[in-house]
């Protein structure tokens, strides 16, 4: 059987003046897989997402998506759909518009994207809302229309950047178990950074433990929570041993 590679990470280094963010890093992340990049604050999981995105530009390195080789190609060409921790949602605009705005600046036809932006509306659960502004949503519905909007888009690869932190514990923990059946039902592959222990082990088909720039552990959640590789990744999973 061949596995697909559908994010390949090669000897990445970024560096903002004489701070090294990211120290050669390489993940390859086949198709379908939920990696989730955890680590405390400022061990740079977002600048590695950012560089997956293309939002940030590497020092050294490559970054293929779908065997292609996308380190000089435009955020917008990489077929990535990305969710933030702030909504981001354009706050004039009706959840409907929201969700249809990606499409539409590409061209795609009004009778496609009307029953696409509905169909994935009911699948988070957000279609009655559809008429509303952002600024008359509770957080957590917000969220929702931000993670619908990377829906219709149908990306190759979807990027999370700790969308639940602005959440309660309680929305927090029912929109855990809702991403994770979203992937379960579409299997696209995900990157979902986050410093939420709980949020890694549930979510995660693999995690990549980082601390300060490098890769500490990869593995699935229970091989890291059980054989953490040091005593780093053991005191930031909180086994007791
Ligand atoms: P994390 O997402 O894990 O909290 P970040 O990737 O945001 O970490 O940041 C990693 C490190 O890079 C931090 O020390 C942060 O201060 C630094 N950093 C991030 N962006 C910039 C920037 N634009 N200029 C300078 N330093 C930055
Ligand atoms: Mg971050």
């Amino acid at each position: 059987m061949t596995v697909m590679i559908d994010i390949r990470i090669s000897n990445c280094n970024k560096n903002y003046g004489s701070l090294r963010v990211l120290k050669d890093i390489n993940l390859e992340i086949e198709r379908g897989e939920f990696i989730v990049l955890l680590g405390p604050s400022g061990c740079g999981k977002s600048t590695l997402l950012h560089i997956v995105a293309g939002l940030d530009r590497l020092t050294s390195g490559a970054i293929e998506i779908g065997g292609r080789d996308v380190t000089d190609v435009e955020p917008k060409d990489r077929d990535i759909a990305m969710v933030f921790q702030s909504y981001a949602l354009y706050p004039t605009m009706s959840v409907r518009s929201n969700m249809e705005f990606g499409l539409r600046m590409r061209g795609k036809p009004m009778a496609e994207i009307r029953p696409l932006v509905e169909e994935k509306a009911r699948m988070l659960h957000i279609d009655h809302l559809l008429d509303r502004r952002p600024s008359q949503l509770s957080g957590g519905q917000r969220q929702r229309v931000a993670i619908g909007r990377a829906l219709v888009r149908d990306p190759r690869v979807f990027l999370f950047d700790e969308p639940l932190s602005n959440l309660d514990a309680k929305l927090r923990a029912s929109m855990r178990t809702e991403i994770k059946k979203l992937h379960q039902s579409l299997g696209t592959t995900a990157i979902y950074v986050t410093h939420d222990q709980l949020e890694a082990m549930t979510l995660a088909s693999r995690m990549v433990v980082m601390k300060a720039g490098e890769i500490q552990q990869v593995g699935k959640p229970e091989e890291v929570y059980h054989r953490p590789v040091n005593l780093f990744v053991a005191d930031f999973l909180g086994n007791p041993g």
